[in-house]
């Protein structure tokens, strides 16, 4: 036990009679006066004491010093302290509330800001842009990085327009003359059986060219979204080369161009090979497409310093310079800028666009290597395995 109850004023004067000798309280001091740790709490009255007993001795005769402490001007502080704390946290608790709710709705007022001006952009305002009020600070980061996405989805929709808008004028063309022709040949009740076979052949050759477009631009949907499927497995590129050339052959034949083969053998390279076919028949058809008759068409495949490099070379009219930078876009025909007719059998646009994503697909590059007054030759560079 570390404190002792003694009654209220035990320690006045008139108290210190033979019964308070004799009490508990005063027998409880004698003792801490012989103990090690002599100093004790002891409840008296409304504050109580801090006692220090000790045992003396003087003059033969044993004497105890008690020292008392009234705890009173303590209790006191402790009470004021209490007391103003009761009144003093309740009123900053609030005032920390209001000043928190305060800061927040300041600090948050650009977010709702940006939020409210946010929900009304939309396809129609793509343009739009958030206010950027401080760049340097997160919020404003934040506001910009908000407008560089918003930056890169009108991109993306406008080449989608562009792409749909082009799309649908190349498919209108041959589905108007497929109406037309049909509706030329059943105009008159009867016709011959040479002209049933013309309007036949004009319908086959642009439902054919109909469906080119419309699986180039399924190729090339497929391959802006990253789900063209490439299978890839190991081949020889010579022999690939060697085979699209077979398969070259009527068309040049037709216009009397002549296909040279000039390939080093053993070329194992590992890829889809639809897809290199697909390239190198949109490459060479295109040589035999714009080289006059009687002219050469080459097609090289070699190895040099790791890569694999095929390339076709024609003696046709070439590209005019200022067209070249744009013969890889999407669309665009050198032909229809020269305002060549578009049922000469000519493409939509779209054969470079596609042997470019094949080849870059295939970690390589499709590049105009060079193109004047005498030919052009497209190259082709793949990684060698
Ligand atoms: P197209 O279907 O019109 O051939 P491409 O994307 O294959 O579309 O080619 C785009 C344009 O590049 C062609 O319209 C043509 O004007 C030009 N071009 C491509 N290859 C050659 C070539 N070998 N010689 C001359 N012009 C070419």
């Amino acid at each position: 036990m570390s404190s002792l109850e003694l009654p209220a004023g035990a320690f006045s004067i008139e108290h210190l009679t033979p019964e308070f000798f004799a009490s508990p309280g005063f027998l409880a001091l004698r003792s801490l006066a012989g103990s090690p740790r002599p100093f004790r709490t002891i409840h008296a009255g409304r504050s109580g004491f801090r006692a220090y007993a000790r045992t003396l001795s003087a003059a033969g005769r044993a004497y105890i010093l008690v020292v008392l402490q009234s705890r009173h001007p303590q209790q006191e502080l402790l009470q004021d302290i209490r007391s103003t704390f009761l009144l003093i946290i309740p009123i900053a608790l609030l005032l920390a509330g209001l000043g928190g709710y305060f800061l927040a709705r300041k600090s948050l007022s650009p977010v709702a800001a940006m939020a409210s001006k946010a929900r009304t952009i939309g396809a129609a305002n793509l343009h739009d842009r958030l206010g950027v009020s401080n760049p340097r600070d997160e919020l404003g980061q934040l506001a910009i990085s908000f407008n560089e996405l918003l930056d890169r989805l009108e991109d993306s929709f406008e080449r989608q327009r562009r792409f749909i808008a082009d799309a649908s004028h190349e498919l209108r063309t041959p589905a108007a003359i497929l109406r037309g022709e049909a509706e030329v040949t059943l105009s008159r009740p009867e016709r011959t059986p040479s002209e049933y076979r013309e309007a036949l052949t004009i319908l086959r050759d642009e439902s054919q060219r109909l469906a080119r477009i419309i699986e180039d631009l399924f190729t090339l949907t497929r391959a802006d979204a990253g789900q063209y499927p490439i299978t890839s497995r190991d081949f020889y590129l010579d022999e690939l080369a060697a085979d699209v050339l077979r398969h070259a052959r009527s068309l040049a034949l037709v216009k009397n161009i002549t296909l040279t083969p000039l390939t080093e053998a053993e070329l194992l390279f590992h890829g889809d090979e639809a897809l290199l076919r697909r390239l190198l028949l949109n490459l060479l058809d295109n040589a035999i497409k714009y080289t006059p008759a009687g002219g050469t068409v080459t097609l090289e495949c070699k190895k040099s310093s790791g890569q694999y490099i095929v390339s076709v070379t024609d003696t046709g009219p070439g590209i005019p310079p200022e067209l070249q930078p744009h013969i890889f876009e999407r669309f665009f025909r050198a032909d229809k800028v020269r305002s060549r007719p578009e049922t000469d059998g000519g493409g939509a646009g779209l054969g470079l666009s596609i042997a470019r994503w094949i080849a870059e697909a295939h970690h390589g590059r499709l590049e105009l290597a060079r193109s004047n007054a005498s030919g052009s030759t497209f190259s082709v560079t793949l990684p060698a395995l």
